[in-house]
């Protein structure tokens, strides 16, 4: 008889999206003259750069020559894509990867969810609250969570980020094994300074923990200071991967492609005592369960290191967070408490007094007809917050703060 994954059948029903969308679709129905303005989604809306599209057009030709056709790829991603990210996103920062360190993935999501299969399922987690979901559901779907009590699992650590402690993490005050950061944060947009990761690194090197480190917002940060790297701490190789992501820096959440960075320095030992390199396992894995991103994708990805292509991504990145800019400043005015924005397209705004994140959901949705994402969707941490991002066009932002300044008025 075959058996399922009884793990599966633990994770919570995401109802966070399903829900803001039937709340809005109800809304619509009964007022179909509104005209309601999207703040709330987590997807990007520019298309991609010229220089992308370029790459793109002459890779598809070369697929149609018989000189220049490519199968089947090396599962590691082609050198070309993985020399360009060697030399752009880490030499520059004084951080020494090698080329074999880092697999061309088909976007962060799938990595951050698969990275769990080379790990022991007896691990125990570690993550920040509020969270992006994929953390915790995949490592219920590996046996690592535990049970669900009172709406946390039994063998997930949870550090909250709040106004209290300024979004910053504390350090758990015992040891864990598969630590979870992403900065810049989504939900939160907020960062970590120098400092803080230090003390991640040393306590992930003094428990023996793993880092998984998700900066697919790195291109975001304005701020000079802010790392870009987890690889910027000293003596993170021995303790962290990291994840990246194109679909944010350059618009490729349709296109997909990122990368795993898995340095050769990361090794643990097994039960049986032997030295084992996470760049090893992960590079039998991929090979087994991954044939490669497609060659005009990485082409593409490619380009985006280009001269042209660094300056096109750069004024769409420009152009969100002029979008967070003008909404921090608007919201800011009207008397609301504003984080993130500054280094990360996410602005997580603090709901008035007494009132909580759907309920102020609510408001927003009947009173000025803007959607928005409840906070406490993305953990316990997030209630008395909602996330606004900047992904929008220009003149939705600007007609969503007018309508809100003169509800407030
Ligand atoms: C959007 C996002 C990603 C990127 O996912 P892709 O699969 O690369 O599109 C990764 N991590 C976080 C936190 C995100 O918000």
């Amino acid at each position: 008889m075959t058996t399922i994954n009884e793990n599966f059948l633990k994770l919570q029903k995401n109802y966070l999206f399903a829900d803001i969308a039937q709340k809005v679709a109800a809304y619509k129905e009964a007022h179909p003259e509104a005209d309601i303005i999207r703040l709330g989604i987590g997807d990007v809306t520019r298309p991609l750069a010229p220089a992308v599209i370029k790459a793109l057009h002459k890779a598809v030709d070369e697929m149609g020559s018989a000189d220049t056709f490519r199968g089947y790829g090396p599962e590691h991603g082609y050198e070309f894509l993985r020399q360009a990210i060697v030399e752009n996103d880490f030499a520059p920062r004084g951080i020494s990867i090698d080329k074999d360190e880092i697999f061309i993935n088909d976007g962060a999501k799938s990595d951050t969810g698969n990275f769990g299969d080379i790990l022991g399922t007896d691990n125990s987690i570690c993550v920040t609250d509020p969270i992006y979901p994929v953390y915790i559901d995949s490592n219920v779907m590996g046996g690592r969570a535990g049970d669900i009590v009172n709406g946390s699992w039994s063998k997930i650590t949870y550090c909250p980020c709040n106004e209290a402690n300024g979004f910053v993490p504390q350090l758990p005050d015992h040891a864990t094994d598969m630590i979870y950061l992403c900065y810049p944060n989504n939900p939160t947009g907020t960062t970590l300074s120098r400092e803080e990761l230090e003390k991640w690194v040393a306590y992930a090197l003094k428990h023996n923990s793993l880092l998984l480190y998700d900066a697919a917002y790195e291109a975001y940060i304005t701020r000079e200071g802010v790392p870009h790297s987890i690889y910027e701490i000293e003596g993170a190789k021995k303790c962290a991967v990291e994840f990246h992501s194109y679909s944010k820096t350059a618009g490729f959440t349709g296109l997909r492609c990122g990368y795993t960075v898995v340095p050769k320095e990361l090794v643990f030992k097994s039960k049986r005592g032997e030295d084992v390199q996470l760049n090893q396992l992960w590079n039998r894995r991929q090979c087994t369960k991954f044939n490669g991103t497609a060659y005009i994708v990485q082409r593409a990805a490619e380009a985006i290191y280009s001269e042209e292509g660094k300056r096109e991504v750069r004024e769409t990145i420009d152009y969100y967070m002029t979008n967070a800019r003008i909404m921090r400043e608007a919201l800011t005015e009207v008397g609301l408490k504003v984080y993130g924005g500054v280094d990360a397209p996410y602005i997580w705004l603090k709901t008035p007094e007494g009132v909580g994140s759907w309920e102020f959901f609510e408001q927003l949705l009947t009173q000025i007809n803007v959607v928005s994402t409840p906070g406490v969707g993305f953990g316990p941490a997030g209630e008395g917050f909602i996330r606004l991002t900047a992904f929008g066009k220009r003149e939705d932002c600007e007609e969503a703060m007018r309508r809100l300044k003169n509800w407030l008025k």
